[in-house]
């Protein structure tokens, strides 16, 4: 019978667990993606992840063509005009069963519920599946069945299970063959409302990205390369933002254009006994895909955290402040900490930050500034090319102390030693803040200590570091009750 595969964050063909379970159960399938460009402002979807997206979709389709599946896309303002349209389009293609993967977000899970809801009453199957994890959320628990909130002891079990799993299983990554039957008509439907033919343009604020290639090569190669080339020295260099050292693999990662599964099969590829060697580069790698896991698996078992909760309820009592001056400081890189500068610039520049930085620019904001981690966590999302719900609201809550297992509220980063340590000579510094290019080794951290500082085009520290500190202590302190 004829099926139809939702395609949302799981943007390939390899190793979709959705899309592969449907071609074994239908002989004759369609593929469908409903940009949702209302919700995806609510949501602060840049505009750099969104036009990767829509060139990714190009690729897509030209795939699953190869695959005698046809992609039709559906715009749709937000998710509450989903369920009725997915309902149409399965009544005019004669479709009995819907198939996806599972998107973890509280509002994506509910979408999910009411398509599913309202197929069941018109007799329409609808299947989901865990996919975007290497062990799906709600496996990995203590002895007592529940959610881990600390990621050690997670990593320690989700090791023990991924060992026994990778045991069973032979193949590290299925690829779908292409269906025997001839590709569905869908030429019938109407173009306008179901776009089938003609160039796959999404309606959204435009950002360049031809920086992060999006063809199903180049993406691969990306992979192989980190892991034959830059895997080994991951754990040495993988601070250092001036090295390119970590595989930048996160836009795909986010949007599905790459599975865990595939980032692990490669690095076993060359590191077969990398689970043997926690101090090592490979093992280190790992460890990180383990975080994105720990994050996802966390959202999942506290569904607060997708709905603007810290996960440490006595947080709300902080008092943050509200600078409007500071704010728009930190967003445009005009701080005066050049390492906080250079990151932000770096983020408005290219959709990417390095992720030390992000963990120094969230820090400064949360405890330098204490502006409130939502405002943060938003404006990171509105303009990561990698935005995901559940790694930037882990990363936002780890710095701001307000998460699970996070740094504790009185380790407060001190960012002109940061800067100091992880980009020693000012190297990455001066690639993004060019008002800083001459100034010596000796005062690119403090460069309003130089002598020539008044020549400089670059504002003085918008804050005393050392006050700031003991002013954020206090205050959470006091939230606490500690005080
Ligand atoms: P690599 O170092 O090569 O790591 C491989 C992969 O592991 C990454 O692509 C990513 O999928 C995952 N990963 C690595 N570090 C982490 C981490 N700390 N937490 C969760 N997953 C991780 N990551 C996102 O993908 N999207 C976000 O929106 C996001 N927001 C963040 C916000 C803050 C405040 C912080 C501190 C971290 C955030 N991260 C986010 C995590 C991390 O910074 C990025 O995943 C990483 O910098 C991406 O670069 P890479 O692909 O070169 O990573």
């Amino acid at each position: 019978h004829i099926g139809l595969v939702w395609f949302r964050h799981d943007l390939r063909v390899v190793d979709n667990t959705a899309l592969i379970k449907a071609s074994e159960k239908c002989n004759r399938l369609v593929a469908l993606y409903t940009p949702t460009p209302m919700q995806w402002h609510e949501h602060n979807v840049s505009p750099m992840q969104a036009n990767l997206i829509e060139r990714r979709l190009i690729v897509l389709k030209e795939q699953l063509k190869q695959l005698n599946i046809p992609l039709i896309m559906v715009e749709v303002p937000d998710f509450n005009s989903l369920p009725q349209v997915i309902l149409e389009l399965v009544g005019e293609l004669n479709i009995k069963h819907v198939f996806c993967n599972k998107q973890y977000e509280w509002n994506e899970n509910k979408r999910d519920s009411q398509v599913a809801q309202l197929l069941a009453n018109n007799m329409v199957r609808f299947t989901s599946f865990d996919d975007s994890c290497v062990i799906p959320p709600l496996k990995v628990l203590t002895k007592k069945g529940e959610a881990f909130k600390v990621f050690t002891p997670f990593k320690r079990e989700w090791l023990n299970l991924f060992r026994h799993q990778s045991q069973q299983s032979a193949r590290p990554y299925p690829v779908p063959e292409p269906l025997d039957a001839p590709p569905l008509e869908v030429e019938q439907l109407d173009n306008q409302k179901y776009q089938h033919s003609g160039r796959i343009k999404l309606t959204y604020p435009f950002a360049e990205t031809m920086l992060w290639p999006v063809d199903e090569e180049a993406i691969r190669q990306r992979l192989v390369t980190f892991c034959i080339e830059k895997a080994a020295d991951y754990h040495q260099n993988r601070d250092i933002p001036s090295i390119d050292g970590t595989s930048c693999l996160s836009p795909y990662l986010a949007l599905g254009m790459l599975s865990p599964r595939q980032c692990i099969a490669a690095l076993m590829a060359e590191y077969p006994e990398c689970l043997e060697y926690p101090d090592e580069g490979a093992f280190t790698w790992l460890n990180e895909i383990i975080w994105r896991e720990f994050y996802r698996h966390l959202m999942v078992a506290f569904p607060k955290l997708s709905r603007n909760q810290p996960f440490q309820p006595w947080t709300s009592k902080v008092p943050w402040a509200h600078s409007e001056d500071h704010l728009r400081a930190w967003q445009q890189g005009r701080t005066g900490f050049p390492i906080v500068d250079a990151a932000m610039r770096q983020l408005l520049a290219t959709g990417w930050m390095h992720n030390r930085l992000r963990m120094i620019t969230a820090s400064f904001f949360t405890k330098d500034l204490l502006l409130h981690w939502h405002i943060g966590e938003q404006w990171f999302m509105s303009h990561l090319i990698d935005g995901d719900l559940a790694s930037n609201n882990g990363g936002w809550q780890w710095a701001a102390s307000t998460g699970t297992d996070a740094q504790p509220y009185f380790r407060v980063f001190n960012p002109t030693t940061q800067g100091e340590r992880f980009d020693p000579k000012g190297e990455f510094i001066r690639t993004w803040v060019h008002e800083l290019k001459d100034v010596p080794d000796k005062y690119i951290h403090q460069p309003h200590n130089w002598p020539q500082a008044e020549t400089l085009d670059y504002p003085k520290p918008i804050v005393d570091h050392k006050a700031a500190r003991l002013m954020a202590i206090d205050v959470f302190k006091k939230a606490k009750g500690e005080a």
